[in-house]
């Protein structure tokens, strides 16, 4: 299929786990990827040969998804270097748990920082494109938690929660400018980052799930190509949960 085709997307944080099938189920569906990452340099240039398999302009940039300024020149030179910008897709997060009692200032800046900021540094600096081109579709990564909170993750569900404010403030903004934002809200999705945990942990967080199971990065996809894509055009201000029913 080539639900993409023509378009050029903005992965952030797509060096592994959801944002990596996020971004190789959009090169399969014929739109130009730039992404980025920030350690993981080797899987982050590994990537690009990936997608660029897929036939189209792939593009990786080690960029810090949190600095204002270096999001600023991430938008200018994928707009220069692909010559559109038509799907933003906030995906960097990270996470530093700790009980509120002993949590640091500094977990929960860091997180507000790289969770929230860096949505607000990439849409900022993408609006004037998106609006000059009257389209564009903004996809948020937020999480159940940001709705339901979370004990132990007060820094992280405060950045999620958030996400879903600014997601609808900027679908109200630019809407008239035919610009969509949504939020894409994932419950427990098994990446390779849970295959180290305990079995009977995770196997109890799947037994709490009307699906009784874990979700997998491509269904998670597969909602962000629904959501880049012109067969949601009339699709805005949303928060779309992909959890099994776990919110429900
Ligand atoms: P992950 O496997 O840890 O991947 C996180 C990605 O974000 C990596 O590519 C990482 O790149 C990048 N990243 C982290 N900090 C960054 C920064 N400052 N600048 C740029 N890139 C940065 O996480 P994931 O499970 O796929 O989660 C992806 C998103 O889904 C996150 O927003 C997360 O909150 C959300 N989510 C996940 C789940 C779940 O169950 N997995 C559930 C709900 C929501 P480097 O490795 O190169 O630093």
């Amino acid at each position: 299929m080539s639900l993409l085709k023509g378009k050029t997307a903005l992965v952030t944080g797509a060096s592994k786990g959801i944002g990596k099938a996020i971004a190789t189920r959009y090169a399969e569906e014929g739109a130009n990827v730039a992404f980025t990452y920030l350690s993981s340099v080797e899987k982050g240039e590994a990537l690009e040969a990936e997608l660029a398999a897929f036939g189209v302009k792939a593009k990786g940039y080690r960029s810090d998804a949190s600095d204002y300024a270096a999001s600023e020149e991430l938008v200018n030179g994928i707009v220069e270097e692909f010559g559109s910008l038509d799907i933003i897709v906030n995906n960097a997060g990270i996470t530093k748990d700790n009980l509120l009692m002993r949590m640091t200032e500094e977990m929960w800046d860091t997180v507000i920082n790289v969770n929230l900021k860096s949505c607000f540094n990439t849409v900022k600096a993408a609006a004037r494109t998106m609006m000059k081109q009257r389209a564009g579709s903004i996809i948020n990564i937020t999480s159940v938690v940001g709705v339901k909170g979370n004990a132990g993750q007060a820094n992280y569900a405060a950045s999620k929660a958030g996400i879903i404010g600014f997601t609808k403030s900027v679908a109200l903004e630019l809407g008239s400018r035919g610009i969509r934002s949504n939020a894409v809200a994932p419950g427990f999705i098994e990446t390779e980052m849970t295959e180290v945990l305990d079995e009977k942990t995770v196997q109890g967080w799947r037994d709490a799930i009307p699906m009784k199971r874990g979700g997998s990065p491509d269904e998670v996809a597969n909602l962000c190509v629904y959501l880049g894509s012109d067969i949601s055009t009339y699709i805005t201000g949303q928060v779309i949960h992909v959890d099994g029913g776990m919110a429900t």
